[in-house]
């Protein structure tokens, strides 16, 4: 069954009816990635919330808001084709009629994670951490689900919201799920459609270059070195906003000691940013 709602008044007096949920955080235009963080969902809750709000504060000024895909009825389809797997579970879509139905016009909270907003898609998007951060709080309260679902395709969001569950002490679970792909190797994206073929097939340069630095690193620390030498020659292409390893948690540049890393990256065509990234463990 699904049931949507549209203002936070009724979401409030629906929530009242259940015991625990799960819920799932997005901007609509939902594509395989989307369902597979319900789908996660399922497995430990029989009721799951699923929010499709374009947020405004989380783009820049130059950003892409406006254009962004709104595709309510597709996305309901769906939701819908997704539940038939599932005949004993329920979706409530929360789709706010509008910004209000979030930011009332008296609303002044904002949260930033100091020092991780500023670095990599902060340094880029100066502005956009605090957007998804304090649109996820409000979320979460009007909400209140014991898990919360995060693709690992946006890997400094869940380890910024990870950061703000932690330090604001939220009773909440965030849970980060695998990256779907195309065959590919291309990382789903809402935003793949703004790509012409051409620029698609440029795009698999993320995967492949993941991949290949996995397979340089191969696990030892000692060839760290060695990828760092090759992410130097690669980045000589000017399409690539970053390309770096980092720790898993802190995102720190500081590796020599670490055990669990992430090779993060951005690819650029035309103003489409193109993310990806790949977690490994070396000793
Ligand atoms: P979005 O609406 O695209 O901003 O994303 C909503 C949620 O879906 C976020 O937690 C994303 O990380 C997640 N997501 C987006 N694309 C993928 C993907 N290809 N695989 C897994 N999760 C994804």
């Amino acid at each position: 069954m699904i049931k949507l709602i549209q203002t936070s008044e009724e979401l409030l007096k629906h929530r009242k009816n259940q015991d625990k949920v799960g819920f799932v955080a997005t901007m609509g235009n939902l594509h395989e990635g989307h369902v597979s963080l319900l789908e996660a969902g399922f497995k430990d809750f029989d009721h799951m919330y699923f929010s499709i709000f374009v947020n405004p504060t989380q783009f820049g000024p130059t950003e892409d808001f406006d254009k962004y895909p709104r595709t309510i009825e597709k996305d309901l389809a769906l939701i819908e084709a997704c539940l038939k797997k599932y005949p004993h579970k329920s979706v409530t879509v929360f789709n706010p009629k509008d910004v209000y139905e979030i930011y009332p016009k008296d609303f002044k909270l904002q949260i930033s994670i100091q020092e991780m907003n500023k670095i990599l898609e902060g340094e880029h998007r100066p502005t956009h951490f605090d957007g998804v951060t304090t649109v996820v709080y409000r979320l979460f309260a009007l909400i209140n689900p014991t898990k919360s679902y995060f693709g690992l395709k946006d890997f400094q969001q869940y380890i910024v919201i990870k950061k703000m569950v932690a330090d604001m002490l939220l009773p909440v679970e965030i849970v980060g799920m695998p990256i779907i792909r195309e065959t590919t190797g291309l990382a789903l994206s809402s935003r793949n459609q703004y790509l012409n073929p051409v620029q698609k097939e440029t795009a698999l340069i993320l995967s492949k270059t993941l991949n290949h630095l996995k397979e340089l690193i191969n696990g030892k620390k000692e060839n760290l070195a060695l990828a760092q030498d090759y992410i130097r020659t690669m980045i000589k292409d000017p399409n690539w906003d970053y390309l770096t390893i980092r720790e898993t948690n802190t995102l720190t540049e500081k590796i020599e000691n670490q055990s669990s890393l992430v090779i993060l990256a951005v690819y650029r065509q035309e103003k489409t940013r193109l993310l990806d990234n790949m977690q490994l463990e070396v000793k």
